[in-house]
């Protein structure tokens, strides 16, 4: 059995095609226009790939895209100084800061001082305390990315067995509430899951099973459960090649659903960054 391919960039396309239909009836009925302003603190390659996709994407849907590029000496006070003035800023319905900041600058600070209703990566403990409680509106939006291909798969999800490899904030951590909020049994592992030895056989467990470690080939491909919903999280780059964390070949054998590196996650998670700005702009709009 050869498994089913989630493709990031088939979901995403109809999300953005309702996105778009959405996007044009809010701008008639309230006469405004959707604002993402993306904060930049010095110039950095990777972030510079990010900012251009976000830009496209955002104009095709009919959202405004503003790019500030700060300087890199900038101070922490100045920065979020600059963060509050977009806070009272009522043509801004969403802020997103480029990471990595520069040394000495609390990411976790500057995070915060985003005001909770315009966040558009859903990183404020605010909003990761709603998906906490189940009440989501502004959630992360990687972890957002792995639950639409999970459920892109059509598997009914109450009571199955997922096991999620990655703690981090942006990931795992918010996806295993996610999860446990349908219901889904949840084990999350982590670096000392590695270490202690005991990963192959958390892994072999998964009916549903993400990686988001960021080490290539971590997962073998014959600890995935048969029929499993493998979702790809990691990027990495080998022999200039980008893979994932999943030995993909061998994996694709054994489970019924697996997203590729690329074109699975990655596709919408930009997705979801915009999704979560159009949540901002109706909730400032009370609609
Ligand atoms: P991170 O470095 O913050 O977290 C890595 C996690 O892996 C940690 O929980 C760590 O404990 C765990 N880990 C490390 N070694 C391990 C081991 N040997 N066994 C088990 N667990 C181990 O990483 P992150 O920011 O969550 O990113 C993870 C990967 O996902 C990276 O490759 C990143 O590029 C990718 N990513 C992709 C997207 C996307 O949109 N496609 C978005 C975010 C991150």
């Amino acid at each position: 059995m050869s498994a089913k391919l989630l493709e990031g960039k088939t979901i995403a396309g109809k999300i953005k095609e309702g996105l778009k239909k959405e996007i044009e009836s809010l701008k008639q009925k309230t006469g405004k226009t959707p604002k993402l302003v993306s904060i930049q603190v010095g110039e950095n390659a990777a972030s510079a790939v990010y900012i251009k996709s976000q830009k496209k994407n955002a104009e095709n849907l009919g959202i405004e895209y503003e790019l500030k590029t700060l300087d890199a000496g900038m101070t922490e006070d100045a920065l979020i100084g600059e963060i509050q003035k977009l806070n009272q800023d009522k043509s801004v319905s969403g802020i997103i800061v480029q990471l990595p900041l520069p040394k000495g600058v609390d990411h976790k600070l500057v995070m915060s001082s985003i005001a909770p209703g315009k966040d558009a990566e859903g990183m404020h403990p605010e909003n990761l305390g709603h998906v906490l409680l189940g009440d989501a509106k502004l959630a992360p939006c990687t972890a957002q990315a792995a639950m639409e291909l999970i459920e892109s798969s059509g598997v009914k999800l109450y009571g199955k067995e997922a096991v999620i490899v990655g703690h981090s904030e942006i990931v795992g951590k918010p996806l295993s509430l996610l999860l446990l909020n349908k219901f889904v049994t949840t084990t999350v592992c982590h670096i000392a899951t590695g270490e202690r030895g005991v990963l192959p056989e958390h892994v072999k467990k998964a009916e549903i099973l993400v990686v988001a470690v960021g080490k290539a080939g971590i997962v073998k491909g014959d600890w995935v459960k048969e029929g499993a919903i493998v979702i790809d999280v990691g990027i990495n780059r080998v022999d200039g090649k980008l893979v994932g964390d999943v030995e993909f070949e061998k994996a694709k054998e054994k489970a019924e659903f697996i997203t590729p590196v690329p074109g699975g996650v990655g596709p919408l998670t930009v997705t979801m960054l915009l999704r979560n700005v159009v949540s901002a702009f109706k909730l400032q709009n009370k609609i």
